[in-house]
């Protein structure tokens, strides 16, 4: 175990600390009394045999059998009381304690390491360590090493007055003492070696293991079904299949080889101290140096200090594979934001008076070379409909990208009332904006708490959302009004929406927010063309006077809009309504040309 490991594993225990506090005390204190109450009856039968061979104080003997027996029962009652806890709170925490950090870590971390290779590898493997309830196994093993830390440290004081008798050359105890020494570090070296060949084994294995959780994802999900049955794909993944659980299968073998070697060395050297613990306290028995009562005593803590340094040799094994899954759990959480976090205020407005300006903006995404933005200068008007069109790849959605903040520019600088958008605390930069994302997402949450992306909504304001974008004619559909769930892969009662009509609860939700900024990245690709006219025709209803910014490489739909800012290569090529646009010679009417012969 290397330093790194040790930062990894206390960064792990504090996380666990943190959390369950009560609990971590609750386990030092059960492996306190857990190794002493190991020792109790030992030391009391050692005492029992001497007295009785002395035949002598014979009512004393008994009130300290009664005194011992009552403090051991108080002591086991305690342990039950303190292990019972401990275990209930292990039957419902391992797999939500890690989950529960990470979760808070990937929801709220920079937008752009989402799209950075090595954070994803670092995500999957973090969650899916988590889910095999690490931090309940680091409250288990820092039990059992306290415990056997504890309980070697309690023999090696029961046997000091080994060390003691002068009338034993001190060379034998010493000698004994040495050989087990010995004896203790083969079993530690043996046993780590061969933990961290059933590690690697496992590790090694990973890639079949995250390939079993695609293989569950795949399954409860409906989406892919398709494919696998009108493309016939089930010979592949059944192939696939068994081919993942014979690599299993052997990675399981193999482990299982090494658990049962790691057996056999251990008690094989665990059964030569003990032959040598006997043989030697016999001799000083023999040699009336010791009484019998002491041979029990010493024998049976030597033998019980050979057992705690064999579990500790195996604790070491597993606190190392503990401290190879904090150091991915570490990583990820310390993850650093690149992301400037601003204080300021955004001034709240009721007339939605935000002027926003793009100054020299420039911008490549992070890792690349290439600018995708490039000297881009553009001042909003205020309550005014801006469209963006342009082919795709031209930069449009990064262009919406910026403006929210999901990245900063390279170049440049984005502007809200004359103030870098850097400097504002960045939740109340958010509340600005309200966003129907071409790739949005529909949660399997109820239809209310949907659009009002809040688990409490205003009731009315959703139904107002719902009728402006038109999904009141799906009554029959939401059999249980907003309380409707929305897809039925997580809730057998739930209802299966069409690809427009979540498109329609992903602009309700827009509506609802209620922000001065509404942006729409091709917000009609799902809908039909009589859906479409029906949000074109209500889109002045549906924004009001906020300022709307309008995506879209549809010309057509883009021709109510009071400017049309025409993108290629990432930079504004013309600009103005759809009608000068038209009487320009540019990349508008080429557009619009070629739309018109596929459209008419
Ligand atoms: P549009 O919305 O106009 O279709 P985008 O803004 O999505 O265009 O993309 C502009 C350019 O940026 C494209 O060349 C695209 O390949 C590139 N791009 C988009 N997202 C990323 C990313 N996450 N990393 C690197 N390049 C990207």
């Amino acid at each position: 175990m290397n330093r790194e490991d040790l930062k990894n594993l206390w960064f792990l225990w504090k996380a666990v600390y943190r959390q369950e506090k009560k609990t971590m005390c609750m386990v030092i204190l059960s492996a306190i009394l857990t190794a002493i109450n190991s020792y109790i009856l030992l030391v009391l039968l050692g005492y029992i045999i001497d007295v009785a061979n002395r035949h002598a104080g014979q009512k004393k003997m008994m009130q300290i059998i009664i005194v011992t027996l009552l403090i051991k029962l108080l002591i086991e009652v305690i342990l039950r009381w303190i292990n019972e806890r401990i275990n209930k709170v292990l039957e419902e925490y391992p797999q939500e304690f890690a989950t529960r950090e990470l979760n808070r870590k990937a929801l709220t971390f920079d937008y752009q390491h989402l799209e950075d290779p090595h954070v994803q590898d670092l995500r999957f493997r973090s969650f899916q360590r988590s889910f095999y309830g690490i931090g309940g196994w680091l409250m288990i093993v820092t039990q059992s090493m306290l415990k056997n830390i504890i309980s070697m440290t309690i023999a090696v004081v029961i046997m000091i007055p080994m060390f003691r008798l002068n009338q034993i050359k001190i060379g034998y105890t010493i000698g004994i003492v040495s050989i087990l020494l010995v004896l203790i570090m083969l079993n530690y070296v043996t046993g780590v070696n061969n933990t961290r060949k059933a590690m690697n084994t496992y590790f090694d294995a990973s890639n079949l293991y995250n390939k079993k959780l695609f293989y569950l994802d795949l399954f409860s999900k409906i989406e892919p079904q398709k494919d696998i049955r009108v493309m016939r794909m089930e010979n592949a993944v059944f192939h696939d299949i068994n081919k993942l659980f014979r690599g299993v299968q052997e990675s399981e073998k193999k482990q299982g080889e090494l658990y049962v070697r790691r057996q056999l060395t251990q008690k094989t050297i665990l059964n030569i101290s003990t032959l040598l613990i006997y043989l030697y306290t016999s001799f000083c028995a023999w040699a009336r140096l010791i009484s019998i009562g002491q041979v029990v005593t010493y024998a049976a803590s030597m033998s019980q200090m050979m057992d705690c340094a064999n579990k500790l040799a195996v604790g070491f094994g597993h606190l190392k594979s503990a401290a190879m899954y904090a150091a991915d759990y570490r990583e990820f959480l310390t993850l650093q934001d690149a992301k400037y976090k601003g204080t300021i205020p955004v001034e709240k407005r009721r007339d939605c008076k935000f002027q926003v300006e793009f100054e020299n903006v420039s911008f490549k995404y992070p890792g690349s070379e290439q600018y995708v933005i490039k000297n881009l200068n553009l001042k909003f008007v205020i309550g005014k409909k801006m469209a963006i069109v342009g082919k795709n790849g031209s930069g449009k959605s990064t262009f919406i990208k910026l403006l929210c903040r999901l990245y900063d520019v390279t170049e440049g600088c984005i502007k809200l009332n004359g103030i870098d958008i850097r400097k504002y605390d960045y939740k109340e930069y958010c509340d600005l904006f309200a966003v129907v994302f071409q790739d949005f997402s529909i949660f399997d949450f109820p239809m209310g708490e949907n659009i009002a992306a809040a688990s409490i909504y205003d009731k009315k304001r959703v139904k107002e959302a719902i009728d402006k974008v038109g999904l009141n004619t799906l009554e029959d559909k939401l059999t249980q009004g907003l309380d409707t769930i929305v897809g039925k892969e997580c809730c057998s009662d739930g209802v299966n929406f069409s690809g427009g009509e979540k498109q329609k609860i992903a602009i309700a939700r827009a509506i609802y927010k209620d922000a001065p900024f509404v942006i729409m990245d091709e917000p009609t690709a799902a809908l039909d063309p009589e859906a479409e006219a029906e949000v074109f025709e209500g889109f002045d209803r549906m924004v009001g006077n906020k300022t709307a910014i309008y995506i879209s490489h549809r010309l057509a739909s883009c021709r109510f809009c009071d400017d049309i800012l025409v993108f290629d290569e990432g930079a504004v090529v013309q600009h103005g309504n759809h009608e000068a646009l038209l009487a320009e010679e540019g990349l508008y009417g080429k557009l619009w040309d070629a739309q018109a012969r596929y459209y008419a």
